[in-house]
């Protein structure tokens, strides 16, 4: 009942102190991933990890499960998720065994032969491989390779920007359409659809391995002919990772057997046509791709084509695949042609016209004879069974009959079924071999999946380096671009680098397009470092290590009570975590408190963040203060744009065009209007707006007094508690006061001063 295109994930935590070993599997496909958090900010980290896999069972040791404060983040983070305390002597640091039962394997696919210095991992992976034996009472011989990836393999990122960029499901109802996977996700076969889900969900920051991936979407792209041929194959490729997992698992019907084998069918010709491919990985595909053609032959010759559902009736092994089971199946057809002419004979001899043979499961074979033609009924006939019209009789021939043919009846359901289960049990011994081959087939199904929407789309080549900067021509946000239909869209250049052009303050009235065009650069970036072709007419991305998006609290509308103290709570992690390798982007921070406030916080944040000692992480910030547009001249690193509307009267019409240069107009009675708000409130609005104006030209200074008199106004407090203390004092009489007395007044007056 699993989701097709989605991984089923258990996941296992073994926290030690501040520490974490991760372990994660899918049962049905047989996939195991572990890592080690131990790092600098560990919590927030396992926390992505989690959403990383998004798995639908933690198992964790009781460090972990007493710790209230953790446990209920994650709990409040993943609703959904079950959590499950396991006993901590099964978290247990013993890897003799872990070495003998898999193949364990880093990042790259390379052996790795010590696990000495991976305890934590070692620790969580035995423990995750006894819960799920214990829970599942079966053979696990489909897990059989455990990858311990590194986990700065992949871009860090963290759970807000997956949410905030919808990469896999959008904010408000979790619903895939409207998502990054969404325009991306033209995969063939579900395993496809499940890695690419995984690709995008885990960008890497390798520029090698990631150019890896490009080159062979461009040649996809590129070799129409090629790509036609691959995806017309793939569509007629079932899960064959999942079912080789039901193999090794024992619950594999005949049905399954049938479905793989016409998966495996298609495998040759699929590795001829990548026969003629040039680039690297594509070249790696074709010599990983095992055709499996024994295990082919071997169904092929063995099960029927339309096999039944249970595996215990017969009916599944084909005529000449087993002597014995041949020899017994003649034997029944046979039978039931004697029955025919025992019929035949018995009419004669009778002279009874229409007796005839049946079967019923209780009493067997019988002869049936109407009740009219009941006086020419021998002896030899033994009464069974007596109906309203007919009566049903045995004979000793008849008796004989039976008994072989039920006989061999059952011989060879047993018979079929042992067969069925040494098929079985012989296509689980190579389970790796499966695994190996699924494994391309997914990749090149996403590679493939990634040159089609290249494009239908119209998608550019990025160019990855590490050079640090990003330089986009003509760059598009993929899904609005998608929903707006071709040509609606409005393209913009970007560029941001580790240099003068780090800080992009952005401007500009609501609806302009702001949020748009920052998560447009962002998914642009994010895109390329998955491997796949970008919605740009050019674009050079230097390799990002984190991305990180916040979007201010009253824009926010997935959160719920205290929005501003999760925002700040945010941008605290942002400030902490963002290296000058970092994408960031911050919408509107600072909104959700008073104006003062707000700016003052949205203000000391692009501070901080523009200083290369501090942190100089590449920054998109839309912001509605103007006065921001300031720190341009100000500070270095710090670029001003803004996105250009016109005005046309009274109206205003959004260009959507990022222009260089800040702007104070916020043309908020403008947007009012066009979103319909009546004439008479606008009209209103713009006499008040103006009297304002005209009021702050007038009363330039006016505006300094008034802070002034607020500051005043604390000095009145404070003289009012000096005023309330000398009248304390004023009260005491000297004459009746002993010198403890005075001690202890003295006291209260300095906790009072305090
Ligand atoms: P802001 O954040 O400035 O208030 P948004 O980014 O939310 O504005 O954009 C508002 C709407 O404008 C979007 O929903 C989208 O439909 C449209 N839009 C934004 N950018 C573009 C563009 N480059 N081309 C066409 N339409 C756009
Ligand atoms: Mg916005």
């Amino acid at each position: 009942m699993l989701e097709e295109r989605k991984n089923n994930y258990i996941m296992s935590i073994y926290k030690a102190g501040i520490y974490y070993g991760i372990s994660i599997c899918d049962i049905s496909t047989g996939e195991f991933y572990s890592a080690e958090i131990k790092d600098n900010y560990n919590f927030p980290m396992l926390l992505d990890e989690i959403a990383r896999y998004s798995p639908s069972e933690l198992v964790i040791n009781s460090m972990l499960a007493d710790c209230i404060e953790e446990i209920s983040k994650i709990k409040e983070r993943f609703e959904n998720v079950y959590i499950t305390k396991f006993n901590d002597k099964f978290f247990i640091n013993e890897s003799n065994n872990l070495d003998l039962r898999f193949t364990i394997v880093d990042n790259n696919g390379n052996k790795i032969e010590d696990l000495k210095n991976r305890q934590l991992s070692v620790i969580s992976i035995n423990a995750l491989i006894e819960y799920i034996e214990e829970t599942q009472k079966t053979n696990l011989d489909h897990i059989n390779k455990i990858t311990i990836y590194n986990i700065s393999k992949y871009m860090a990122l963290d759970l807000n920007s997956r949410k905030n960029l919808e990469i896999t499901e959008k904010m408000r109802d979790k619903s895939k359409k409207g998502t990054l996977l969404w325009v991306l996700d033209k995969t063939s076969t579900s395993m496809g659809g499940r890695l690419l889900r995984r690709w995008i969900s885990d960008p890497l920051i390798d520029v090698l391995e990631i150019n890896r991936r490009l080159d062979a979407v461009k040649e996809l792209k590129e070799n129409i002919i090629l790509r036609g041929d691959i995806i017309d194959n793939l569509k007629k490729v079932y899960d064959i990772e999942r079912l080789a997992g039901k193999m090794a698992y024992g619950n594999a019907n005949a049905r399954d057997m049938v479905t793989l084998k016409s998966s495996l069918k298609k495998l040759p010709e699929v590795k001829s046509i990548l026969s003629n491919c040039k680039c690297k990985l594509l070249k790696k595909l074709y010599s990983n791709l095992d055709e499996l053609q024994d295990i082919y032959e071997l169904i092929e010759k063995a099960i029927v084509d339309d096999p039944p559902m249970t595996i215990k009736e017969g009916g599944i092994i084909k005529l000449g695949y087993d002597d014995e089971i041949d020899k017994l199946k003649t034997a029944q057809i046979e039978g039931k042609n004697w029955l025919v002419q025992l019929e035949a004979d018995e009419k004669e001899k009778t002279g009874i016209k229409n007796l005839k043979v049946g079967f019923n499961k209780v009493f067997g074979y019988y002869l049936e004879v109407t009740k009219s033609y009941l006086n020419q009924v021998p002896d030899r006939f033994i009464r069974k069974q007596t109906l309203t019209n007919a009566e049903r009789y045995i004979t000793e021939e008849l008796k004989n009959l039976e008994n072989q043919i039920l006989g061999s009846e059952e011989k060879v359901m047993n018979l079929e079924y042992n067969a069925f289960i040494n098929i079985r049990d012989e296509i689980s011994k190579n389970i790796t071999r499966l695994q190996t081959t699924s494994e391309v087939i997914s990749i090149l199904d996403v590679i493939a999946s990634f040159a089609k929407v290249a494009e239908d789309m119209n998608y550019c080549k990025p160019e990855v380096n590490s050079m640090g900067a990003i330089d986009i021509k003509g760059g598009r946000h993929p899904v609005i671009e998608k929903i707006l239909g071709e040509g609606s869209f409005v393209e913009n250049d970007t560029y941001l680098n580790k240099e003068e052009n780090r800080l992009a303050i952005i401007t500009g009235p609501n609806m302009a397009g702001k949020s748009t065009y920052m998560r447009q650069v962002a998914l642009i970036t994010l895109m390329a470092q998955c491997g796949s072709f970008v919605p740009a007419t050019e674009a050079k991305i230097g390799v990002v290590d984190k991305i990180f998006t916040r979007v201010g609290a009253s824009d926010d509308l997935s959160m719920g009570q205290s929005t501003f103290m999760v925002e700040m709570m945010e941008v605290a992690t942002i400030l902490k975590e963002a290296t000058s390798n970092s994408l960031v982007i911050l919408d509107e921070i600072g909104r959700g408190t008073s104006t003062y406030d707000g700016l003052s916080i949205a203000w000391a944040v692009a501070e901080y963040i523009a200083d290369k000692e501090k942190c100089g992480a590449k920054t998109l910030f839309a912001t509605h203060y103007h006065e921001l547009t300031e720190l341009e001249n100000k500070l270095d690193g710090i670029k001003n744009y803004s996105i250009a509307v016109k005005e046309k009267g009274e109206d205003i019409i959004f260009l959507r065009k990022i222009i260089t240069g800040g702007t104070d107009e916020s043309y908020g009675i403008h947007v009012a209007r066009l979103a319909g708000v009546p004439k008479d409130v606008t009209q209103k609005a713009n006499e008040i707006l103006r009297s304002l104006e005209r009021k702050n030209i007038l009363t330039g200074k006016q505006q300094e007094k008034q802070s002034k008199r607020q500051v005043e106004g604390q000095f009145d407090l404070y003289n009012y508690k000096l005023a309330e203390i000398a009248h304390e004092i004023d009260k005491i009489n000297l004459n009746e006061l002993t010198p403890i007395d005075a001690l202890n007044t003295l006291v209260k007056i300095k906790e009072k001063i305090k």
